[in-house]
C-alpha cells in the first residue's frame, strides 16, 4: 500500500471522500481483488435524477481469466447505498 501512501501524504488536503475503495473475491480462484472508484468522476447519474450509479468490470492478476462485475448504486450526496457482484464476492 506504499502507493496509496505516497499519494496521500502528497496531497495532505484533498479529501479521501472522493474515492471509495472496495475490495472483491474472486469466486473462482479466491483472489483478492481491490477496486476503487473515483467519486468525482465515475459515477453516471441514474434514470432518476437524484442517485449515481457505476459499473465496473474488474480482473485479478492470477491466471484465473474470471471476471468480477461489480454494480453500486449511490445517493445524491454520493454515498453509498447498493452493491452487487457477479463472479465475486464483497470482502469487508
Ligand atoms: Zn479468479
Amino acid at each position: 500500500m506504499s502507493f496509496l501512501k505516497k499519494l496521500f501524504s502528497s496531497s495532505p488536503n484533498a479529501p479521501q471522500s472522493h474515492f471509495y475503495s472496495f475490495t472483491v473475491k474472486c469466486n473462482r480462484c479466491g483472489e483478492i481483488i481491490e477496486g476503487r472508484i473515483n467519486l468525482s468522476n465515475d459515477l453516471s447519474l441514474d434514470d432518476d435524477g437524484s442517485s449515481y450509479f457505476i459499473r465496473k468490470t474488474l480482473m485479478g492478476n492470477g491466471k484465473c481469466f474470471q471476471r468480477v462485475e461489480v454494480e453500486m448504486k449511490f445517493d445524491a450526496s454520493k454515498r453509498l447505498i447498493e452493491k452487487q457482484a457477479q463472479g465475486g464476492t464483497f470482502v469487508e
